[in-house]
């Protein structure tokens, strides 16, 4: 198939996908999807985005969704980078990336976003480089500071979507906090040791991170001192960025009122349910 006959041939799945997904399946109210009639994606989006397209439960309009979305990524490591590295792939069309580190040696058998020239450089700088090389179509806004209670709210302002890839308790609960005052939402993560853990929270109408663990587990290890595969968080950074996918776009139900634990040495995935708590500081009444 030629080029332009390929472009024809993926326009057409495109326009018949979208034209499908309006009348008979109205979504959710709560879904992203804009309202009035949006610009079609041009050829060159078609084709970045056409093993997406063709998929019989997205559509143009989902594409369009992620081209308005702007999402934050806390933390550009072991989970970030896969995260990053999958948004920027998928389109989402403004990404911005926290991180205050700078790139170690120690860092890269886990964290594909940077490489052995990187050692020194600012996390968020280096991670900008590559997802800029990986999608020229979206706008990447590195920045290099350190998130804590303070200026969680202020770094959080005007997203659509918070995806937590921090390693402490501190700063999640400082995310959660934030992400609930402003009813952003938002994807929590983590991973140590062989085990992680997933959760899709949508401030006010599911339970929050803080409704799941209301306080912070005594003597909970760090990667540093447990240790962690680079594939392990690999796993759990991959399923942060596709519940980060059902949000933005309403395809697929999300991860929502439950958070999911997954045993990487067994591959046993626990789905547990959790239900909002009226007397939760960050979410509650
Ligand atoms: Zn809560």
């Amino acid at each position: 198939m030629s080029g332009s006959s390929r472009r024809g041939f993926l326009r057409e799945i495109a326009a018949a996908a979208a034209r499908a997904a309006v009348p008979d399946e109205p979504r959710a109210p709560e879904a992203p999807i804009p309202s009035a009639p949006a610009p079609l994606l041009s050829d060159d989006e078609i084709e970045r985005y056409s093993r997406q397209l063709v998929l019989p439960e997205w559509s143009e309009l989902a594409q369009i969704a992620l081209r308005n979305a702007s999402v934050m990524v806390i933390g550009a490591g072991a989970l970030g980078s896969p995260v990053a590295l999958y948004l920027a792939g998928a389109g989402v069309g403004r990404l911005g990336i926290v991180d205050s580190d700078v790139v170690e040696i120690s860092n890269l058998h886990r964290q594909p976003l940077h490489y052995t020239p990187d050692a020194g450089v600012p996390k968020a700088a280096s991670a900008a480089a590559k997802l800029r090389f990986l999608n020229p179509e979206i706008a990447v806004e590195p920045y290099q500071v350190w998130l804590d209670a303070e200026n969680a709210a202020g770094l959080v302002e005007g997203q659509d979507l918070v995806v937590d890839c921090s390693d402490t308790f501190a700063t999640r609960y400082a995310v959660n906090a934030a992400c609930c005052a402003a009813g952003i939402d938002l994807v929590e993560g983590g991973v140590v040791g062989w085990s992680g853990l997933v959760m899709a929270v949508r401030p006010g109408r599911s339970a929050c991170y803080r409704c799941a663990f209301p306080v912070e587990p005594v003597d909970a290890p760090s990667c540093a001192e447990a240790g962690v595969l680079g594939p392990a968080a690999g796993v759990i950074g991959s399923l942060q960025a596709l519940e980060a996918l059902k949000l933005l776009t309403g395809v697929a139900a999300p991860l929502t009122d439950a958070f999911l634990t997954v045993d990487l040495a067994t591959l046993e995935m626990l789905r547990v349910k959790v239900g909002r708590r009226p007397d939760c500081p960050d979410c509650g009444e």
